[in-house]
């Protein structure tokens, strides 16, 4: 990876708390080098109480832009000069651009999604789906499915069913959608919720390292061949949720696909090129096997 950066080298943040483990860095400092890119992406862990000051930071200093991860998709919101359609919408932003002082939000998570999910447009299209979760990702799959795969009903599942109520009542408003139910967060009254799913999504933290051992489900009979599973947690690249699921014949999809999908959009928005995708998900995903092996 290129070691030499001068008085002209843009910077690009990511910020978030915390941040230590996170494959951003990784991806775009390769997208930047290959690309002939003379910037930097760097990882700055910034707690919440230091949000505003680190975003005054960004035209204080020129940044090219930022990456904005947990907890701070939603609360960056105030702080910005404009939102892209998607962006308001979904209500959390995930991609900043510094456009010559204007501070421009947008969410490059429906990006990743919809990639990720378009080898499936027809199978899921107009038939039943269960999303676990409310928080920030949640938003921008709830969004992505409703604006490009129009699904005959939404079930929103989550721990705190209030939550669920939220999303629910301001996706219907907000994108003229009727067909939801949310659910808490309690597999046997999930099981036939899941096992009547033709797409299953988990946008929860559950499984995530280092509690890789727990799963949104304990229920194998939630999951059968007809469905798709797509988790968003990419560390493990194959969380327990997966494994079982796969176990039961579902076509299963990892977090890794949406991660570079969604850093592609964000690096075509900072630099106007293009992410070679292909190349960039097997350097990281041996960079993942070297990683564990240690
Ligand atoms: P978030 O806004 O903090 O939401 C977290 C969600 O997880 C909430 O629904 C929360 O339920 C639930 N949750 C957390 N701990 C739980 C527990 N112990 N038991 C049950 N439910 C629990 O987080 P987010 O931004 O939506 O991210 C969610 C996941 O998506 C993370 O793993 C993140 O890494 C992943 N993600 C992946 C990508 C990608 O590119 N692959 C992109 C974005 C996010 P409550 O509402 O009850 O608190």
């Amino acid at each position: 990876m290129k070691n030499s950066f001068f008085a002209n080298t843009e910077l690009i943040g990511l910020i978030g708390h915390p941040i230590k483990h996170s494959y951003s860095p990784f991806i775009q400092n390769y997208a930047l080098e290959r690309m002939g890119v003379d910037a930097i992406y760097l990882a700055f862990d910034v707690p919440t109480e230091n949000l505003k000051n680190a975003i005054n930071s960004i035209t204080a200093l020129g940044l090219k832009g930022l990456n904005v991860t947990l907890p701070h998709k939603e609360k960056i919101i105030k702080f910005l000069d404009e939102l892209s359609e998607e962006a308001s919408i979904i209500g959390a932003v995930n991609t900043v651009v510094n456009d010559h002082g204007k501070l421009i939000g947008y969410n490059t998570d429906a990006n990743g999604i919809l990639e990720t999910l378009l080898p499936y447009k027809d199978a899921i299209t107009g038939t039943k789906v269960a999303v676990v979760g409310a928080g920030g990702s949640a938003r921008a799959v709830i969004y992505t499915l409703l604006r490009y795969f129009r699904p005959e009903e939404v079930n929103i599942i989550n721990r705190t069913q209030q939550r669920a109520d939220t999303l629910m009542n301001y996706f219907s408003l907000k994108m003229r959608y009727d067909s939801f139910h949310t659910y808490d967060l309690f597999p046997p009254d999930n099981l036939e919720i899941l096992s009547n799913s033709k797409l299953i999504i988990n946008a929860t933290t559950i499984g995530m390292f280092p509690d890789v051992e727990d799963s949104i489900t304990d229920l194998e009979e939630s999951f059968n061949e007809d469905q798709i599973v797509f988790d968003l947690v990419y560390n493990p690249t194959k969380t327990n949720f997966l494994k079982m699921a796969e176990r039961q014949g579902a076509n299963v999809v990892g977090g890794l696909k949406m991660l570079i999908a969604q850093a592609a959009k964000s690096f075509e928005l900072w630099t106007g090129a293009e992410m070679p995708v292909n190349e960039i998900s097997q350097q990281l995903e041996k960079n993942i096997a070297d990683v564990s092996r240690q």
